[in-house]
């Protein structure tokens, strides 16, 4: 049977670094804002409605969800960010836990930044992109397009670009609700996954 991302299950969460699975494999994570629609992008991939919780609640998602793709790929759903009910002791804890796993995990191939398209990219994301930036391969996904015109999502993903300035790092759009834009973000990570 061909490798599918259909296949994606739950495999693991982690609260701390010392709960996360062996360091093997290869691993794709994503990372955003709370609400950008990180959640909503994994089960568009994985063509799941609930992989992957949405939550009315901004923040809630406090782990680092592993979703195993088979037994040497994994998906990575990081924390959502930007949350101001986190409290200072949660916002620590995650800045460090976060800030060693992207350096030094050596499974990690890549990081999807989910941006929503009408905000463009925060302090919080810059800093993450500025952080990971001589470490990992980067792909910013710039979600909810079908809340722009066509022109609209040319525009976003120019500004993106430069925004990212002469980095390797590359830019789609994606709209979970009219499936457009799947065919990029699947190319992305399929490459990183080795995954053909
Ligand atoms: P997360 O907190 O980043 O995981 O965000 P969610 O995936 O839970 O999405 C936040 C909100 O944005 C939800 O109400 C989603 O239905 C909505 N949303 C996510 N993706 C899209 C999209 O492509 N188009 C539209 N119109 N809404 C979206």
């Amino acid at each position: 049977m061909p490798l599918s991302f259909k296949r994606a299950r739950f495999a693991t969460s982690a609260f701390e670094l010392s709960q996360l699975p062996p360091d093997q494999g290869r691993e794709v994570a994503f990372a955003g804002r709370s609400n950008a629609g990180k959640s909503s992008a994994i089960n568009c991939l994985v063509r799941q409605k609930n992989l992957c919780k949405t939550s009315k609640t901004p923040g809630r998602t406090q782990l680092i969800n592993f979703f195993a793709l088979d037994d040497e790929r994994r998906l990575v759903d990081l924390p959502g960010y930007g949350f101001a009910k986190v409290s200072r002791r949660m916002r620590d804890h995650w800045d460090q836990v976060l800030t060693r796993f992207l350096l030094e995990r050596q499974a990690l191939q890549g990081l999807v930044v989910v941006v929503d398209i009408r905000r463009g990219i925060s302090e919080l994301d810059r800093a993450l992109i500025d952080m990971t930036r001589d470490h990992l391969a980067l792909h910013l996904l710039l979600t909810k397009s079908d809340k722009l015109s066509r022109a609209g999502v040319r525009r976003a993903i120019d500004v993106a670009r430069k925004q990212l300035g002469d980095s390797a790092h590359t830019v789609s759009a994606l709209s979970v609700t009219h499936r457009r834009g799947l065919e990029d973000l699947e190319r992305i990570c399929r490459d990183w996954l080795d995954f053909s």
